[in-house]
This record gives structure tokens, C-alpha cells and sequence, in this order.
């Protein structure tokens, strides 16, 4: 593709995130070959001298996207006007055979179901997810940060500082034991951040298994996509909300080789908005509810936010209220069901199950393995209407806002 040698400030600064339509992906902090771009507070941050090489405005789904050369990219077509919620081959009603990845996961584990077959059969070595700082194993490193980092760091009690010195100097802050007194002091000195999504790249089917679940926050998982191709992953698995699925399309565009090589399969999740932690959690759940994020086993949004506590009790806040909080990039996004991944899933209202957009033959092919391997099950669409209606509603809702192709070509 012609790129027209254009600069970050020119392109991105000015017209996406001075603009306030950053979603925060990443995607351009990632693809520059001079390493001028660093990810701050949810936002590129220039840090070197921008050399106008043009790469960074073509992988950013806020700038310049011809929708429909999208599609054609992906689909080898344009979508049909009633293609409401864009091109799929199969549609599924599904849920993971597995009773452990039904209790974690969100709606009917069958995103961290198909990650985990694929990663047990050798189609993907990882896969690009979100964890927080609250699940077990690798979050200890971002908790390791956080203690020295955190303003509050005197407050910490010299018996629990002493402690984590001890876990540290033996490299056991990952152990359970380790973990544990991390999570005491960052507790004590960040109370409200625990929680806080955290991108990851899952390598075993029980990392998967920790990061199953939504945050309803942002995650930048092409940062963890980034880290599996540094590190030399051969297939990656990525897991994003739609406008992380355009940046990744975008970035196969390009194409961009180096990036575009490693992806084996790109999972979307159905998104009608995300929040910000400090809106949401910290200032409502934290500081009007006076919940502690340590509390909470898993937040859903079914018509409603529902907040599960660890001792099963349940605690509500109505949509309306909620939407006060959602990030301003969201207001302007255009894509409901990620409409460019291989495989979209969302919850849909229905309970232990997930609605499942097959979109491709990559999409489909892994499904169908993972069925007949008895990971999923599933069952015909017809039996939840309700549910496929309110995905067209959600779909063309968002559709109207779309830019099909660009004006200036
Ligand atoms: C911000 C957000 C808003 C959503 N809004 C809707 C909605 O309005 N309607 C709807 O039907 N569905 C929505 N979903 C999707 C839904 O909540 C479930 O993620 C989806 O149904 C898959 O469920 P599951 O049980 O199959 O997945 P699981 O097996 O639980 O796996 C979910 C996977 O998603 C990853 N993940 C979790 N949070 C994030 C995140 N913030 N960013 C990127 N990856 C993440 C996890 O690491 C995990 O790998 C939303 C998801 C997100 C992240
Ligand atoms: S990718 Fe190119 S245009 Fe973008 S910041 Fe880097 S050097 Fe500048
Ligand atoms: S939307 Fe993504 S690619 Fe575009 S400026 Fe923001 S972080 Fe960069
Ligand atoms: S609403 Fe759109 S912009 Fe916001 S997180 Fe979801 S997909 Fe991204």
C-alpha cells in the first residue's frame, strides 16, 4: 500500500486524539519501526522524534477508514444493506463443556473454551487476553510495580514490606504465598486499583482460564499481541472488543509482515461501550457503593450492571447511571459485533450461554473442531430470537454513525 509520508502529530495527535476519538488500542505505539510512540494514561505519547515514515495513521481505526475497503479485505465483498450485523457464515448459540470454564467465564466460556482447544491442538502457541491485577499468576509483576510506584508507599507496615523483600530476593513474588502479601499492600496502598485490566499473553490453558471473564474497562491487548511477537510466537490468538479487531485488520492491511504473519485466529467480543475504571470503579463501585474491588467475584451487564460479591450478595446500578461514566472514544464508534473478526462473541442477554458470529472459514473451522472435540456445545439460534433481534438492534444502531468509504478518495 502507498503511504503517504505524513507524521504522527500531523495525523494521529491532531486528528484522533487531540480530537478525542483515541480508543487508547495501541495499535500505532506497536507498529512504529523507531520506537518514537510510548502508551500512557490509555493514549500514545510521542517520546522520540517522529521520522514521517506514514506507517502509524494506517493502522489506527479512528483515521481515515474506508469501511468497506475493510471488508472487502477480510470478505473478499461489501456487505449487503440487510447484512445487519455484517458478513457471517454460521450463527450459534454455545457454552464450554468444561465446568470450570462455565463457572469463570463471562457469559458461556466460550472464548476462553476455544483458546484453550486451539492452544491443546497447536493451532495458536498464545493468545493476546486480559487479565487484572486481581487473577493469580503473572499479575504479580504489574503488583510488584505498583508497591514502589504507588504515593502512598510509606503507609506500607514494615513487617508486610519486609516480607515481600523476603519473596523477592528468592524470585517467589509469583508463588501464592508471594502474591498474597502483594495483594495485601497493594491493597493497602492502591485501593481501588486491583482490578484494573491488565493485557496478557496466556500461554497454557490455565492462564486462559485466569483471564477468563470481562473487564468492562479498556484492555490494550495488541500490547500482549506485541510482546508474543517479540518474543517469537509463531500463531497468535487475539481477543478484542471491535475497534481492536479493526486496528488488527488494519494492521494486516498494510500489510505489516512482521504482525500480520502471527495472527492465527482474531476473536471479537460484541461491545456496546467500556468505562472508565476511574468513573466506574473507583468513583461509584469504590467511592458512592463503598464496595471494595477486592469484593467483587464478577460484574455482568444484562440490561442492568450487576456486582456479584465474593460472598455472594448482589448490588445493582441501572445502565442510566452507569453510561455517565462511559469512555468518551465510545460515543462514536460504529461497530456493535465486531463485525472483521474470524469469530464475534457476545452475551446477548442469555445466561451460561454465548451468541456466536462465525464469519469466516478460519472462524468456522475451529468452532466445528472444538464441537466435535466436545470442548463446546451448542444449539440452534432459533431457540433465542430475542436475542438475534436485539443483536440487529444494537448492530444498526451503532452502523448508522459508520463512514463506508473515505470522502477524500
Ligand atoms: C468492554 C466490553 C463490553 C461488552 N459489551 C457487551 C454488550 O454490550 N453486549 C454483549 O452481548 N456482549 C458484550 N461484551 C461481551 C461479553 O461480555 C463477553 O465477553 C462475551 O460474551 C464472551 O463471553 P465468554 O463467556 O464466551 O468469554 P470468556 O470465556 O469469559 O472469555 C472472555 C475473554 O475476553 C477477554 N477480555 C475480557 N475483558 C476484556 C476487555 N476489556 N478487552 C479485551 N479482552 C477482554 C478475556 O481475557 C477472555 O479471554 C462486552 C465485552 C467487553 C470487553
Ligand atoms: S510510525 Fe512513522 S509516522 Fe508514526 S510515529 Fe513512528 S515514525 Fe512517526
Ligand atoms: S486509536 Fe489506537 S492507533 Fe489510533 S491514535 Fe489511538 S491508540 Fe493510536
Ligand atoms: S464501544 Fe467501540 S470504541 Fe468503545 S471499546 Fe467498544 S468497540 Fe471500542
Amino acid at each position: 500500500m502507498k503511504m503517504p509520508r505524513v507524521s504522527f502529530e500531523e495525523s494521529l495527535e491532531n486528528g484522533v486524539v487531540l480530537a478525542g476519538k483515541c480508543v487508547g488500542c495501541a495499535a500505532c505505539v506497536i507498529v512504529c519501526p523507531f520506537n518514537c510512540l510510548d502508551y500512557e494514561a490509555q493514549r500514545p505519547k510521542i517520546v522520540n522524534e517522529c521520522k514521517i515514515c506514514g506507517i502509524c495513521p494506517n493502522v489506527c481505526p479512528q483515521y481515515d477508514v474506508s469501511w468497506s475497503a475493510l471488508e472487502e479485505f477480510v470478505f473478499g465483498r461489501r456487505s449487503k444493506p440487510q447484512e445487519k450485523f455484517g458478513i457471517y457464515k454460521l450463527l450459534a448459540i454455545a457454552q464450554a463443556t468444561d465446568k470450570n470454564i462455565l463457572q469463570v467465564g463471562q457469559d458461556g466460556g466460550v472464548v476462553s473454551a476455544l483458546l484453550s482447544f486451539a492452544l491443546e491442538n497447536g493451532t495458536i502457541d498464545g493468545g493476546a487476553i486480559s487479565g487484572t491485577s486481581k487473577g493469580r499468576k503473572s499479575a504479580s509483576k504489574k503488583l510488584a510495580d505498583m508497591v514502589p510506584d504507588s504515593s502512598n508507599a510509606e503507609k506500607l507496615p514494615s513487617d508486610l514490606a519486609k516480607t515481600i523483600l523476603y519473596y523477592w530476593q528468592r524470585d517467589q513474588l509469583a508463588t501464592g504465598v508471594g502474591l498474597q502479601r502483594l495483594l495485601e499492600a497493594t491493597t493497602t496502598l492502591e485501593p481501588g486499583n486491583t482490578i484494573y485490566p491488565v493485557p496478557r499473553l496466556a500461554t497454557t490453558s490455565e492462564e486462559i482460564l485466569d483471564c477468563a471473564g470481562t473487564k468492562y474497562f479498556y484492555s490494550p491487548n495488541l500490547l500482549a499481541f506485541w510482546g508474543g511477537v517479540k518474543q517469537n510466537n509463531k500463531s497468535i490468538a487475539f481477543v478484542g472488543t471491535p475497534c481492536q479487531i479493526s486496528a488488527i485488520r488494519r494492521i494486516q492491511m498494510v500489510p505489516l509482515k512482521k504482525y500480520a504473519n502471527k495472527l492465527g485466529i482474531a476473536i471479537g467480543l460484541m461491545c456496546t461501550e467500556s468505562f472508565t475504571y476511574d468513573g466506574l470503579m473507583k468513583k461509584h463501585i469504590q467511592g458512592i457503593m463503598n464496595i471494595n474491588p477486592q469484593d467483587i467475584k464478577k460484574i455482568n451487564i444484562k440490561g442492568k450492571v450487576s456486582i456479584t460479591l465474593q460472598n455472594g450478595e448482589t448490588k445493582e446500578i441501572s445502565l442510566s447511571e452507569a453510561k455517565q461514566y462511559t469512555r468518551t472514544s465510545c460515543v462514536l464508534c460504529s461497530d456493535f459485533s465486531a463485525e472483521l473478526a474470524d469469530i464475534s462473541v457476545g452475551g446477548l442477554g442469555l445466561t451460561n450461554w454465548s451468541f456466536t458470529i462465525l464469519r469466516t472459514p478460519k472462524g468456522v473451522e475451529l468452532f466445528e473442531e472444538a464441537e466435535k472435540a466436545n470442548v463446546i456445545r451448542t444449539r440452534p439460534v432459533e431457540t433465542e430470537e430475542k436475542a438475534l433481534h436485539l443483536l440487529n438492534n444494537l448492530s444498526m444502531k451503532k452502523r448508522k454513525r459508520r463512514q463506508w468509504t473515505l470522502t477524500s478518495h
